[in-house]
């Protein structure tokens, strides 16, 4: 396996083609955020494969991702709600609605291919997606904010639609060919309480999504791609530039158990590394930290963050997943969300970092 799709560099490499195509982009974004004024975030796993704006072949930079270990999260968790509320807030200020997909996720050929964060228990994940889309339900209404639980199938990348009611379920690999007018119906049967406005701003992600299905068959994409190869682990956020499949498990620090999640992402790590599905002298821990505002203390405090956090996540591999440590390069860096542009604060090689600090 080549070296140059792997470390250090390459991920450097990496965000500043995504921050050149962001830019390239920022005129479409806002046409398109003209035409499709509705927020849409979409609460994931970290698994590498899960990549809307790939799957619905959307934007860059119109889904905003939150993602955490088997796409877990509780709207008692104190950061997360924090977060998520400060994100509702600021679409309802600017009279837009909010859609959240709610997702889970499995593969239709080999239950193996599931998701590792449930012990590949497909029904487990979907209950826990049930509940999840029931507390936005019960905290934000009916109306502006509106959650949808969403499946999303890696073998052929579709998503699977659950309706308002928890037991309609429409699996988009099994859609021919739609006119606008079936899929704005189809939309419509499955939730019926759902704003126009809403509808109207999902549909392009749901064509999007079945002409990106036709384009995995007519690949003959081989499984083996959908097998995990993940060779990044990335804690904290702003990962939006890290778009490529299978690269990174991102641990998000929404999870109060965020230790929990950084061992889980390791142990995965080691496991592709022990399997030989990825190259060991490629491997990083990568720490990033969001921020908007340049010239402010923002940027400072995100700085800080992102060494505490990545030194906290280097003491959990130390304690729970030793072995990785011999492997693990160190980059280290914050966010800019308005250009995605990353900027180092620290890179270490692989026996830099196991020096004591
Ligand atoms: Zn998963």
């Amino acid at each position: 396996m080549p070296n140059s799709t792997h470390g250090v560099d390459y991920l450097i490499d990496l965000n500043a083609r995504h921050a050149q195509a962001f830019k390239d982009l920022a005129a479409e974004r806002r046409r398109y955020r003209g035409e499709h004024p509705t927020e849409i975030a979409a609460l994931k796993c970290m698994d590498g494969r899960l990549h809307l704006p790939v799957i619905t072949q959307t934007t860059l930079g119109i889904i905003q991702p939150f993602r955490n270990l088997g796409g877990k999260f509780d709207l008692g968790w104190p950061f997360f709600q924090v977060i998520i509320d400060q994100w509702v807030q600021y679409a309802i200020h600017r009279g837009r609605h909010c859609l959240v997909f709610v997702t889970y996720h499995y593969a239709r050929g080999d239950e193996h291919r599931g998701c590792r964060g449930f012990n590949y228990d497909t029904g487990a994940a979907r209950d826990a997606a049930i509940v999840l889309k029931n507390q936005f339900v019960s905290i934000y209404g009916k109306g502006a904010v509106v959650p949808i639980v969403c499946g999303i199938e890696t073998d052929l990348d579709a998503l699977i639609l659950h309706g308002e009611d928890d037991n309609a379920v429409v699996d988009l690999a099994k859609i021919k060919q739609s006119s606008q007018l079936e899929i704005e119906e189809l939309l419509y049967s499955l939730y019926p309480t759902m704003p126009k406005r809403i509808i109207w701003d999902m549909m392009p992600l749901v064509r999007g999504n079945i002409r990106h299905i036709a384009e995995v068959r007519s690949s003959n994409r081989p499984v083996a791609e959908a097998e995990h190869k993940e060779w990044v682990l990335g804690v904290g956020r702003g990962f939006d530039w890290l778009h490529a499949i299978n690269t990174a498990f991102i641990v998000g620090p929404f999870d109060p158990y965020l230790s929990v999640a950084i061992e889980t992402a390791a142990k995965l790590l080691k496991g592709n590394i022990d399997e030989g599905r990825v190259d060991p002298n490629g491997i990083v821990l990568l720490t990033s930290a969001a921020y908007r505002d340049e010239t402010g203390p923002e940027h400072l405090l995100a700085q800080k963050k992102a060494l505490f956090l990545s030194k906290f996540a280097q003491d959990i591999i130390k304690a729970k997943v030793p072995d990785l440590l011999p492997h693990l390069q160190i980059l280290t860096g914050s966010t800019n969300l308005d250009s995605r542009k990353f900027e180092v604060i620290e890179r270490l090689n692989a026996t830099q970092a196991l020096k004591p600090s």
